[in-house]
């Protein structure tokens, strides 16, 4: 199947007003150019020495995303250009993008990475900790970043009813912290959740951003 079948088959399974970003981490420019040349462009990444050239080489229109756990030395680079950075699980992490983004005079949208998976591997605020950041209420003063939702990874497990109350656990977190702290901004709206394994369960949860690699460019090549 190639990049394009793959993508208008997600697309047609999806059809919801959610959006693909297709995350393309360890596959060629190639590989993404076909995928640009059947329309998409929204591209996800997770490491900033790739994010880099990968955007320097390829069109302008694209819209570059990055979803990895994200070092504070490296945002200096992804600043100029990135459109929404899924991954930020520190106070010191806001901040630190906030000052980049002043430096490069843009505003730079964010999703607030919540741990949702019974797993230690996986980075992002618990509840708790997200709820006392926000209360602090420091983030307020931060104008050149804009908190435009949350995101979560699930547990990696073929267990669907764990997959799924993490999923519901997540929707229900950005209810409440929309209502608490939000409700004036419309540009809180997005809930980034779902993968290739589990994407089908994150629609239905009510994911407005799902984030696929191998399910559209194949299996990766570490
Ligand atoms: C790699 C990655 C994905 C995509 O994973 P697939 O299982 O290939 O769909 C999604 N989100 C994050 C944060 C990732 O690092």
């Amino acid at each position: 199947m190639s990049i394009t079948t793959n993508l208008q088959k997600i697309q047609n399974e999806i059809s919801t007003n959610a959006k693909i970003v297709a995350i393309s981490k360890f596959h060629s420019t190639d590989d993404i150019s076909e995928a640009y040349k059947a329309g998409h462009r929204i591209f996800g990444e997770s490491r900033a020495q790739e994010i880099v050239p990968k955007y320097e080489k390829l069109p302008k229109d694209i819209e570059w995303h990055f979803v990895g756990h994200l070092q504070s030395n490296k945002i200096k680079d992804i600043a100029p250009f990135i459109s929404l950075i899924h991954s930020v699980d520190s106070f010191r992490l806001l901040r630190n993008i906030n000052r980049h983004a002043k430096n490069n005079e843009r505003v730079i949208p964010c999703l607030l990475q919540l741990h949702i998976a019974k797993e230690d591997s996986k980075y992002g605020f618990t509840y708790d900790e997200c709820r006392e950041m926000l209360t602090k209420g420091e983030w307020r003063e931060f104008t050149n970043i804009q908190i435009a939702g949350v995101m979560g990874m699930a547990s990696f497990t073929d267990d669907e009813d764990k997959v799924k109350s993490e999923f519901i656990g997540l929707k229900k977190f950005y209810d409440e912290i929309k209502n608490d702290f939000f409700a004036e901004e419309p540009s809180f709206k997005e809930i980034s959740m779902g993968m290739s394994q589990d994407y089908p369960i994150a629609i239905q949860e009510g994911s407005t951003l799902v984030r696929i690699g191998s399910k559209i460019f194949g299996n990766r090549d570490y």
